[in-house]
């Protein structure tokens, strides 16, 4: 029996020709994985990566040789001066809060300009939840200005709200649970520069996650001076368990370090355990499996309009991180399709993904996903508010072969 058996004739059909109009597209992505991977091959090589590197400390983590050497191979691959890769990082919000609320003091102001920030992080910053904790507490002003209606930054009102009180300036690069498109990495310049054109010194932090390796720069490359982001996602290349990363200039990971653990302490110390080696591979393997996932992607889109649905992006877009929507229009085909990817997962493949009310949320969620790693959203996975356009967020899948066979099977169970 050939995997083809499991498929309609009629799909098979509408497949080989959608194979056949992106093969362009699917070279350019791997030519920007070989651009990517030579980058990452060069930091390895520069910092002299050693066997001995890939075993960890313990208890305090003094002259953890490995993790000195991860953070520099980190901050060379991604454009920057020096990094905190670390596995007590919880996730990519811990981070990304971390690195925030290091670079704020008392009567500073943190300005987002993409809009309100993705949905984990509106609690770190007091704009949801009870404000325990939260920035305005410590006399630290938060606000975002909201995107123009085509899903654009609004530069104009960016220029007039920026003040003397704003150290830091926050941008987002993946859309999040938006409805807007994510901003290239040439968009995200274009932003900067407005910003510096008014205030030349202030901070601009960029949340990068789902971002890293989906273009051949990254924001810091282009004037960004600190971002973050997720090793569930994809600088994690799909197996390194825990933790996440903050790259940026050297002070700016120096004060930050200090809201990372304690002041003094700052990143001196910190056991890596087993880590470190799941840490290197997976940051070596993230070019080709963050491709791997923009592949599969373009497969989706490609696809999924075929099939009548319509998709952001499309297949021929730029594409700046790995997340694609489909909007289904109706509620039970979004069900069933995201049951579908559950379906075609290799973990929990048996479960029945249920809409559920989620805290911080007004809609019912869906998530679809069965992964190695608890949550990974570089594996494949789907998920969605259930309300109109009753739009799927689709993203990952660690390998091509598996993000074609699996949204094959979705579009059979959905529409065959
Ligand atoms: C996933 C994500 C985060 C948070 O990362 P977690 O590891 O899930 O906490 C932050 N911002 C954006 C845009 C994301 O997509």
């Amino acid at each position: 029996m050939s995997y083809r058996d499991n498929f309609d004739k009629e799909l098979l059909e509408v497949v080989s020709e959608v194979d056949k109009k992106i093969q362009p597209k699917l070279s350019e992505i791997d030519e920007q994985i070989l651009e990517n991977q030579s980058k990452v091959l060069q930091a390895f090589q520069h910092n002299g990566v050693a066997e001995s590197h890939l075993n960890g400390s313990t208890g305090y983590g003094h002259t953890d040789e490995g993790r000195v050497i991860l953070e520099r191979v980190y901050a060379e691959a991604l454009g920057g001066e020096a990094a905190l890769v670390r596995p007590q990082f919880v996730s990519g919000t811990h981070a990304i809060g971390v690195a925030l609320l290091g670079l704020v003091r008392p009567g500073d102001e943190l300005l987002y300009i993409t809009g309100e920030p993705y949905d984990t992080l509106q609690e770190v910053l007091g704009l949801a939840g009870n404000g325990i904790g939260s920035p305005k507490e410590y006399g630290i002003d938060v606000d975002y200005i909201d995107l123009l209606k085509n899903g654009e930054a609004d530069l104009n009102t960016i220029k007039k709200r920026l003040s003397s009180k704003t150290k830091v300036v926050a941008i987002q690069r993946s859309r999040g649970y938006a409805t807007r498109e994510s901003f290239t990495v040439d968009k995200i310049k274009e932003m900067i520069d407005v910003v510096r054109s008014v205030l030349p010194d202030v901070w601009i932090f960029v949340d990068n996650a789902y971002g890293e390796f989906s273009e051949t720069i990254e924001p810091l490359d282009i004037g960004a001076d600190v971002m973050a982001g997720s090793l569930f996602k994809n600088a994690g290349g799909g197996i390194v368990p825990t933790g996440a990363y903050i790259v940026g200039r050297d002070d700016l990971i120096e004060m930050i370090s200090y809201r990372f653990t304690v002041p003094g302490l700052g990143g001196a110390e910190g056991a890596t355990g087993s880590f470190l080696s799941l840490a290197f591979e997976g940051f070596f393997m993230a070019p080709q499996v963050t491709g791997n996932a923009i592949k599969g992607a373009i497969f989706e889109a490609a696809l999924l309009e075929e099939l009548g649905l319509s998709v952001s992006p499309k297949w021929d877009d730029p594409r700046t991180d790995i997340v694609q929507t489909v909007n289904f229009g109706e509620k039970e085909s979004m069900i069933k399709f995201a049951e579908a990817i559950q379906r075609n997962s290799p973990i929990d493949s048996y479960v029945l993904p249920i809409p559920e009310e989620m805290a911080g949320y007004e809609d019912e969620i869906i998530m679809a996903g069965g992964t190695f790693i608890q949550g990974s959203t570089l594996e494949f996975s789907g998920d969605g508010p259930i309300r109109p356009p009753y739009t799927l967020y689709l993203q990952g899948g660690l390998t091509y072969a598996h993000i074609k066979l699996a949204i094959m099977g979705a579009a059979q169970y959905t529409f065959y």
